[in-house]
């Protein structure tokens, strides 16, 4: 059912745990975020959960930061550039949690617990071995207030968990899967801050979402065993719930359960990657990635395929969100990454095949990149590719294997003269263009009874001698008449070694 909520100015929040690098999930989660922001003209904010200090990763945040530039999904208030409800890194916050929690425990949906690990442990054993749900099971949620808080001045270690109703049950609305209850009876005392006074995340995420005004919660479909602990915690304040939106989750390529570390470090190895970081450095766009993983759980109908981040801003609609979880499909990517690689303006597919150029060593210039890119758009998967395909443009010379001159079914000296042919006709050509060259060795190979594969491949083999490249005549046009005709020469020398 859509809200009246998606179409107001949207306030959300894209809010990772700094504990790795940002992946394609991560991605996604950011990029729905992004889009209603865009589309209803409010705010996407960028949030940093990084209370938990044993999984903290002190590179993480710079990733996060530059994989989202790279992806072009800017955030409106966030760690780095501040806002008007920050701070925006949840270790900063500290002092606005101490209240909230002061005011559940003051109002009897909370309390100190100071029960010691063992304690829990045991209790925990015991209710396994009487085959029931373990749960919080101590003396702590009866405590009387004044006991529990002596106890606390008189600084004995504690935690303070929610008080969980333990009769009834809670109906929350998921704007993917509707309506579901949940069992009170089946939920715990959860710790909501820990003993080193730090809220854990089902305290600091649902304050800051309140305190950040947050009209949708998107987020990974892992989380929806937490919505009904998100949900009271809301409703024990009295706030008004944010629309909730988990998210399916993305399978292995094989479809067979949830991507794993190891998974996720072979995959490395092939080439593939689930990391942001990684994509570009492979030879992905943005655009392509973009694309490829809004798909991967939302649909706009059931054709259309090629979205700009702009096309998806206005078509972006929660109501198509998919909840089943997608096999990542690495095919796809290619073919998305393909499809916007086409659809870049020539000197913008240069600029970015510039980088891959210069580290293959060769001495590449926009103006030639810009002139080849045209002929090659349609060819190229990814931009690593890029020098495989133009290395022939900007070398001094090439040398080409003397037995890949000889054409398919003619014999050496058959080659040479043929080859030898051609290139006289090339040097008389008045005008070194595609057009004229084609016309003309097309008549060639007409006159000597050749096929233009034979022909062709052979001038092919001089001129790039490489295992791919662009379409004959255009590459000869960009390469020039000089270097053609002295590679041609240096060709039929290579043929006389074999004559
Ligand atoms: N910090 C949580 C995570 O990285 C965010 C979950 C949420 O968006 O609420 O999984």
């Amino acid at each position: 059912m859509p809200s009246p909520r998606d179409h107001q100015p949207v306030r959300v929040r894209f809010a990772p745990s700094p504990t790795g690098l940002l992946h394609l999930g991560g991605a996604r989660t950011a990029m729905y975020n992004y889009l209603l922001a865009r589309q209803t003209g409010g705010q996407f904010i960028l949030r940093i959960e990084d209370t938990d200090q044993k999984r903290y990763d002190p590179t993480a945040e710079q990733d996060i930061i530059d994989s989202l530039h790279w992806l072009g999904l800017q955030w409106d208030e966030g760690p780095d550039v501040g806002g008007p409800h920050g701070p925006y890194r949840q270790s900063e916050r500290k002092a606005l949690y101490q209240p909230l929690a002061a005011q559940l425990i003051e109002n009897g949906q909370a309390f100190y617990c100071f029960c010691s690990r063992e304690e829990l442990e045991a209790s925990r054993n015991e209710q396994k071995a009487r085959g029931v749900q373990a749960r919080y099971a101590g003396p702590c949620r009866d405590l009387s207030p004044e006991e529990a808080q002596a106890r606390v001045a008189a600084g004995a270690e504690h935690v303070i968990r929610f008080k969980m109703p333990r009769e009834g049950s809670i109906t929350v609305t998921d704007r993917l899967r509707g309506d579901i209850t949940f069992e009170n009876r089946n939920l715990d005392d959860s710790v909501i801050v820990k003993s080193d006074g730090l809220p854990v995340y089902h305290l600091a995420a649902m304050a800051d979402d309140y305190l950040m005004k947050i009209t949708h919660v998107f987020r990974g479909e892992e989380w929806l065993p937490s919505l009904p602990l998100h949900a009271h915690i809301y409703r024990a304040f009295g706030w008004t719930e944010p629309e909730w939106v988990h998210l399916s989750l993305f399978l292995k390529p094989s479809g067979k359960g949830k991507m794993s570390k190891r998974e996720t470090e072979a995959m490395r190895l092939t080439g593939q990657t689930i990391f942001v970081k990684e994509m570009g450095a492979l030879g992905f766009l943005p655009e392509g990635v973009l694309n490829w993983v809004a798909l991967m759980g939302w649909s706009y109908d059931d054709s259309t395929e090629f979205f700009t981040l702009e096309d998806l801003v206005s078509k972006f609609t929660i109501d198509r969100l998919n909840p089943s979880n997608a096999a990542i499909d690495f095919k796809k990517l290619d073919h998305f990454n393909s499809l916007h690689l086409r659809a870049l303006p020539p000197e913008e597919l240069a600029r970015r095949c510039m980088p891959f150029l210069v580290a293959a060593g060769l001495p590449a210039d926009l103006e030639t990149v810009t002139r080849i890119a045209p002929i090659i758009r349609e060819r190229m998967v990814t931009l690593d590719e890029a020098p495989d395909w133009m290395a022939f443009f900007f070398k001094d010379k090439v040398e080409p294997a003397p037995e890949s001159l000889i054409a398919k079914d003619l014999t050496a000296a058959e080659s040479r003269a043929a080859l030898a042919r051609a290139t006289a006709e090339l040097e008389a050509l008045p005008e070194w263009t595609h057009t004229a060259m084609e016309e003309k060795l097309r008549a060639l190979v007409e006159e000597l009874g050749l096929k233009a594969g034979q022909l062709f491949g052979l001038v092919r083999n001089a001129t790039a001698a490489q295992p791919v490249s662009p379409p004959l005549f255009e590459s000869m046009e960009i390469l020039g008449r000089e270097v053609t005709l002295a590679r041609l020469k240096y060709a039929l020398g290579l043929l006389e070694t074999l004559t």
